[in-house]
């Protein structure tokens, strides 16, 4: 079987304690791969090399990082179809979605902060008549990146990419679910000529290889993306030592739809917004919100979209719904189907495992799932499922609607649909969330903040946010007056 290896101090190796685990193709329930279990010496080997790339790769000029970023952009683009492949294999994600998503993402991350990079420029503040401020923006040194398994290479490297534009070493983990891409990313850095230790890459399991680079001592900084309970832990672990933090958390997102809205686009959008990726993306929207008058009729058109979804194998070019990640992540939620049927759910399609036939019978596939009938108080429509299940709530005032939506502990994106621009811009404004798509879903400009409020997560990435995060500002006073 195939070896994944660390990428360590410029060199592809293996963990010092040389054993590996398995990687499953959820498509079928097969191992076809081994994952290194790395352990703390092996982040010891990775932040060492960091620390040794840093002095160099800090004061090599920013047109020099963006060379050889914009050459690791061109590798992903000139691979893009064996990436895609991997991320299919490994996630269960349909070949169709890696395609035109994660791997056009992962490319375009590299080469937005590779090219972001040299238009970065530092703000003054001028003090009349007395003297100015000037403020040096300096990377921070190492830091760490963590990201789970959902969108594997395109999280991965919207950490990466800023870390290493501003001037920092990186020691990274992917999820030890998926860390296919990461590996085939490491080799691509290696063709790309990115100096050894820039970047390093450690695979293994959260608790050993993860938490050994959060409480590393050489690791300043620490971007992290994944599940809401992870993220609590890694602030208390990071907190004693004042490291920087950026948190992307969990989402129980809200879909709220007003009468008024274009039924025919927000139809199409929210069956994307429901079961993109087997409704595997932190901003899917898994509350469906429905203004009173256009409830049943939304209710009828939905479910029969719903239950024409072809669920099949991720690498045939046709499918659209593949499988969900892994075997636990598959029994995680079923038991959420579970629950929202003793919670007094109605399950109005779906509600269970799907056997595609042959050889995928063994693979992780659920059917997409709707359920009515449950309010907001039920632990179905507070906690996150994370899996292509939704529910629908009816309301109907403004007022309302706005208690549905906020409804949970969560707070990453929303979606509106109105075509009242006074009620779009009002309605926003007070939606608790980090992210507001209105008349549309999931539509991404780099530039943009992007993070959550409540418990999805501290910091914002993207654009200056994510070049300010690995940064530290220093604040430099000259007095001018004679
Ligand atoms: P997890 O929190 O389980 O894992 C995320 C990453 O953290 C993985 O690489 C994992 O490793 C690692 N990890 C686990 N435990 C530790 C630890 N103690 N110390 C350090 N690292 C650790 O999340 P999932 O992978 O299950 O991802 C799904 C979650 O991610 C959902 O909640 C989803 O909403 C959230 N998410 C948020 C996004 C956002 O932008 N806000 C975007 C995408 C997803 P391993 O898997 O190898 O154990």
């Amino acid at each position: 079987m195939k070896k994944i290896l660390n990428y360590i101090g410029g060199a592809l190796v293996e963990p010092q304690n040389g054993i590996f685990f398995e990687n499953i193709d959820p498509s079928r329930g097969i191992a076809y791969s081994l994952i290194p279990d790395s352990n703390q010496n092996d982040v010891d080997a990775a932040v060492n090399a960091a620390k040794m790339a840093f002095p160099s790769w800090s004061s090599t000029p920013a047109a020099a990082r963006s060379a050889i970023m914009v050459r690791i952009a061109d590798l992903i683009a000139k691979n893009a179809e064996a990436l895609a492949r991997a991320e299919s294999i490994d996630n269960g994600k349909p070949l169709s979605l890696a395609r035109v998503m994660d791997i056009p993402r992962a490319e375009d991350n590299i080469r937005f902060f590779g090219t972001a990079i040299l238009h970065w420029s530092s703000e003054a503040h001028i003090m009349e008549n007395s003297g100015i401020n000037y403020t040096n923006r300096k990377p921070i040194g190492v830091v760490g990146c963590i990201s789970p398994w959902n969108l594997p290479l395109y999280l991965f490297t919207w950490k990466i990419a800023p870390a290493i534009a501003a001037g920092n070493c990186v020691v990274a983990k992917p999820s030890e679910i998926t860390p296919m891409s990461a590996f085939l990313f490491s080799e691509l850095c290696i063709e790309a000529g990115l100096p050894a230790g820039v970047l390093n890459i450690v695979h293994g399991y959260g608790p050993s290889a993860g938490e050994a680079i959060i409480t590393h001592a050489g690791v300043k900084a620490i971007s992290f993306t994944g599940g809401t309970a992870t993220g609590a832990r890694i602030a208390a672990k990071a907190a004693p030592e004042f490291k920087k933090l950026s948190l992307e958390l969990g989402g129980k997102n809200p879909n709220v739809i007003f009468a008024d809205c274009d039924f025919e686009k927000m139809l199409r959008q929210t069956l994307r917004s429901s079961f993109t990726n087997q409704g595997q993306i932190c901003l899917c929207g898994s509350r469906i919100i429905i203004e009173r008058p256009i409830y049943e009729k939304f209710k009828e058109a939905f479910v029969e979209k719903v239950q024409n979804m072809k669920i099949g194998d991720p690498l045939d070019d046709e499918t659209k719904t593949g499988a969900v990640v892994s075997e636990a992540h598959m029994n995680k939620i079923l038991s959420y189907i579970e629950l929202a049927k003793q919670e007094g759910g109605k399950i109005l399609c779906g509600g269970e495992r799907c056997y595609p036939g042959g050889e995928l019978n063994n693979g992780y596939y659920i059917k997409p799932t709707v359920i009515e009938g449950l309010g907001p108080e039920c632990r179905t429509n507070r906690e996150e499922i994370f899996g292509p299940v939704v529910t629908i709530q009816v309301f109907d005032t403004e007022e309302e609607a706005l208690q549905l939506a906020n409804a949970t502990e969560y707070g990453l994106a929303a979606s509106l649909w109105t075509s009242d621009l006074n009620r779009a811009h009002r309605f926003a404004s007070k939606i608790e969330s980090g992210i507001v798509w209105v008349n549309t879903w999931l539509m991404r400009d780099l530039r943009t903040p992007f993070g959550g409020v409540k418990n999805s997560g501290v910091g914002r990435e993207g654009g200056w946010e994510a070049l300010r995060f690995f940064t530290e500002a220093q604040n430099v006073c000259i007095d001018f007056t004679p």
